[in-house]
């Protein structure tokens, strides 16, 4: 069986081909990180006027790359909810409208449970049940994953998410948008032992997350010193560590309560170096193991839609009805599998 998947929740537009025992076939991915840049931060409407041109001409090129027919496409997979309402209005009738055409069922995809599964794309895979920390531009949750369909959310960040937190610091330290990246290019060059910034509820005693705070302190850093370079780097250093600190004592904090001894890492902020070498070194001195996606697909990506579809499918939760709405706020607990 083989699921198209077209993600257009954001600012990439993806699509890919997924095969069922053949794993994935082909992969495309158009991001608008340029034309939002311009900016600082995404503009809606030029997304979704953006994922209109290009979703059509990603879809060919998958087909064409993976030697697929139209015809051959068993189901099509795309991002319903959550993300821009218009933008993912794009994907979602474009594979109805396809769907439609081809006579074939669609599945909706929450977009975090496409994160929560990517790193089940690499090899070595995890297996059922394992801990997923969903670090990204949204989102910072931990949850228990017992099965597809089957997830405990274990805790959350009550403001702002890590990859917000990398990104607002990164403003306020004059770098672009998306900042994580460019936050921890810099922060290779700073002094870790300059500045402390704080680790807010660390010892909260649960498992959620704060980091509105963070960003407060940045600001604070930058008003109290002369901003040359070697501040900025050191400020950066500072504030990745404090980001990293959290994460890694807070996903060790939840293998424990559960019992589990595999940590799967999803979302963009998993591209962090900083932050995969400090989970593999703390988690494994535990005895566990920690899972990644392979770099291109701890952003947002067509590859996690369509596996995440081909696994729903195994499920025989494709419909053939061709109705159907997006969801800019859904929470992923109301699509779990009771
Ligand atoms: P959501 O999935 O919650 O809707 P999103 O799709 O925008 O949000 P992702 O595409 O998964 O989020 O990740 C983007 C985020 O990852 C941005 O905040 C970006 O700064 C961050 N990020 C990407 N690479 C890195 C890195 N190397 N270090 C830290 N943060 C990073
Ligand atoms: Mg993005
Ligand atoms: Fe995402």
């Amino acid at each position: 069986l083989i699921t198209l998947g077209i993600e257009s929740s954001c600012d990439e537009t993806g699509v890919a081909l997924y095969q069922m025992g053949r794993g994935l076939l082909a992969h495309a991915l158009h991001t608008q990180i340029a034309m939002h840049s311009e900016y600082g931060g995404v503009v809606p409407e030029l997304a979704s006027r953006d994922h209109v041109q290009r979703v059509i001409p990603l879809v060919r090129q998958v087909l064409s790359e993976a030697e697929v027919s139209l015809e051959q496409v068993d189901a099509i997979a795309y991002t319903q909810g959550p993300g821009l309402g218009g933008a993912l209005l794009v994907g979602a009738s474009v594979a109805n409208a396809l769907a439609y055409a081809l006579d074939i069922p669609t599945i909706g995809i929450h977009h975090l449970e496409g994160h929560l599964l990517s790193p089940l794309l690499s090899d070595p895979a995890p297996y059922f049940p394992f801990v997923a920390l969903l670090v990204s531009g949204g989102h910072t949750q931990l949850m228990r994953v017992d099965d597809v369909g089957r997830y405990t959310l274990l805790g959350e960040t009550l403001d702002d998410a890590a990859g917000e937190a990398f990104d607002k610091s990164a403003k306020l330290l004059g770098l672009g948008y998306p900042g994580g990246p460019a936050l921890s290019k810099l922060a290779a060059q700073g002094n870790p032992d300059r500045f402390k910034l704080p680790r807010p509820m660390l010892h909260s005693g649960d498992l959620d997350f704060s980091f509105s705070g963070l960003k407060t302190a940045v600001l604070t850093l930058t008003k109290q010193h002369e901003v040359d370079d070697q501040t900025r780097a050191d400020i950066a250093c500072a504030t990745q560590e404090a980001i990293i600190d959290v994460l890694a004592y807070k996903a060790r904090a939840a293998l424990a309560q559960t019992g589990l001894s595999q940590l799967v890492v999803a979302g963009g902020v998993g591209a962090n170096q900083l932050l995969r070498q400090r989970l593999s070194k703390d988690i494994g001195k535990r005895g566990g193991k920690v899972f990644y996606p392979d770099l291109q697909f701890c952003t947002d990506n067509g590859a996690m839609i369509a596996f995440a579809g081909a696994l729903r499918l195994a499920q025989h939760q494709g419909r053939k009805d061709y109705r159907f709405d997006v969801k800019p706020r859904w929470d992923l607990q109301e699509m779990c599998i009771k």
